[in-house]
């Protein structure tokens, strides 16, 4: 068979070249980087986390991107794989040594026989053979125009923003305190992964009014359309409402002050384990587009970080998507080039485990295509079928925004399952129903991928 070729070794890129060597079809990754960078990856590897160092929740009975891991985890994921060789302690999250993930699926990637990687940027969509457009959501401009040329419909930009990076011997621990929220974790190193800064009301004031007068990085015109309130800047929370970061990333609940247990905090600011060797933290939330000076004198306002030396701060960024209700099938093909498919952020969804998921999906899809093979329609009650069913069709094409995973976009249970019952009751029985489709599913593939 003909190998399958690649755009962007990133999340989405790594688990399409994987998922077609496992079906035994040769794949070709072309990367650009290092050759040409981005402002946000630091490095050559593929796979490379470019913000958080969390594949977020891993509870998979009681959480959607927790069961879109045990679905990739079944499907042979090679992001999942080595996530959990390269896990921290984290509470319940899925977090890792990011550079050490990245090498990780790199080095196994690189080394398996049926995948080669190709060190060039793509500058113009291909016109034959068969091809998955997995380069994120910092696509080079030049071939971000020849999609556009390609799709007629006109991308969306928008701004997500990167939360700073601590030292973490330089916070005061006279002043914080290690502690998960609500105690998590099953070990005592997962029950102290975060630091945690407290704030009297005082302080929380100032914060705020800190905040709000800090130098800001102005929009462009249009740059703000789309803007998606998963990432919001922590300024722009502080905006909509003085008590809103209260309610949101400052949250005191679940928490006591090691050094006063009886004061309860008025708000408290959380820093997670941003490396294996824990000398790093980042501020949980804190994403922002304020000005680098602005920056570190408002986070040393936080107590605690008072000589906290920053080893990045935050920034902002771009997001390329495309139009996927209106452009793809549901094969995730372009319906006017159905030699492109398209995977990863780029379509749509939102997210490192959403991108991986509909990377390894486009990846299956392509490799039983190249084969003869036509798999059955994925089951719209997974994780991976909810998440191709949205993009491909569930949404609104004219107002589609990137979409994290979540139960909101599975297909509500029968009523005997739903009904009165609670919410715990309710995401179990999503998540039995999605793991049964799902195995099912992947055996479906196997026998018709052999044939
Ligand atoms: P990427 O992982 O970005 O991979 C795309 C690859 O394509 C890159 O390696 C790039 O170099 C390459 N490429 C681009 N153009 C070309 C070309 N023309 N030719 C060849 N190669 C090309 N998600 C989270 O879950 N948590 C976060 O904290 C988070 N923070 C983010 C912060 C920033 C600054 C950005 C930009 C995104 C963030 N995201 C985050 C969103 C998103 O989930 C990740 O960007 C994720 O890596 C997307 O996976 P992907 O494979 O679609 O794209």
């Amino acid at each position: 068979v003909d190998a399958i070729h690649i755009i962007g070794g990133g999340m989405a890129g790594v688990e399409a070249a994987w998922a077609c060597a496992r079906a035994g079809v040769p794949a070709v990754i072309h990367e650009m980087r290092p050759k040409v960078g981005t402002f946000a990856h630091r490095t050559g590897d593929l796979a490379e986390m470019v913000c958080s160092n969390s594949f977020r929740s891993d509870d998979h009975e009681q959480n959607a991107v927790g069961l879109l891991h045990w679905e990739m985890r079944a499907a042979g994921s090679i992001t999942m794989e080595m996530a959990a060789r390269h896990r921290l302690p984290a509470g319940g999250a899925l977090a890792v040594d990011r550079d050490a993930f990245s090498a990780a699926v790199t080095a196994a990637v690189r080394g398996h026989p049926l995948v080669s990687v190709v060190e060039e940027e793509m500058t113009a969509l291909p016109d034959d053979g068969s091809w998955i457009v997995a380069t994120g959501p910092l696509t080079s401009g030049a071939l971000a125009k020849s999609i556009r040329q390609a799709t007629g419909a006109e991308h969306l930009a928008f701004f997500d923003a990167i939360a700073p990076i601590v030292h973490a011997d330089t916070i005061d621990m006279g002043v914080a305190w290690r502690q998960s929220r609500y105690d998590k974790g099953e070990t005592e190193e997962e029950r102290t992964a975060y630091i945690n800064c407290p704030m009297d009301r005082a302080h929380y004031e100032a914060f705020i009014d800190a905040l709000l007068a800090a130098e800001k990085t102005e929009f462009r015109e249009g740059e703000t359309a789309g803007y998606f309130d998963g990432c919001l800047p922590v300024e722009v929370m502080a905006e909509r409402g003085r008590e809103t970061l209260r309610f949101g990333p400052m949250k005191p609940v679940g928490l006591t002050n090691a050094h006063a247990p009886d004061v309860k905090p008025y708000a408290v600011v959380q820093l997670r384990r941003d490396n294996a060797l824990g000398t790093l933290y980042n501020i949980v939330g804190f994403q922002t587009k304020m000005k680098h000076g602005a920056q570190a004198a408002v986070f040393r306002m936080i107590p605690g970080l008072k000589d906290a030396g920053f080893a990045r701060l935050g920034g902002i960024h771009r997001n390329t998507f495309i139009n996927s209700p209106t452009l793809l099938d549901d094969r995730m093909r372009l319906r006017a080039r159905p030699w492109l498919r398209f995977a990863g952020q780029i379509t749509g969804v939102e997210g490192y485990v959403e991108s991986a998921a509909m990377g390894m999906l486009a990846g299956r899809l392509a490799a039983a295509e190249a084969k003869g093979a036509t798999l059955p329609p994925v089951p719209a009650a997974t994780a991976v079928g909810a998440l191709l069913s949205h993009i491909t069709g569930g949404a609104d094409a004219k107002t589609f925004q990137p979409m994290n995973v979540n139960f909101g976009l599975f297909p509500p249970l029968p009523e005997a399952r739903s009904g009165r019952r609670g919410r715990a009751e309710r995401y179990k029985g999503y998540t039995d129903r999605a793991k049964a489709d799902w195995t099912a599913w992947l055996s479906g593939t196997v026998a018709q991928a052999a044939e």
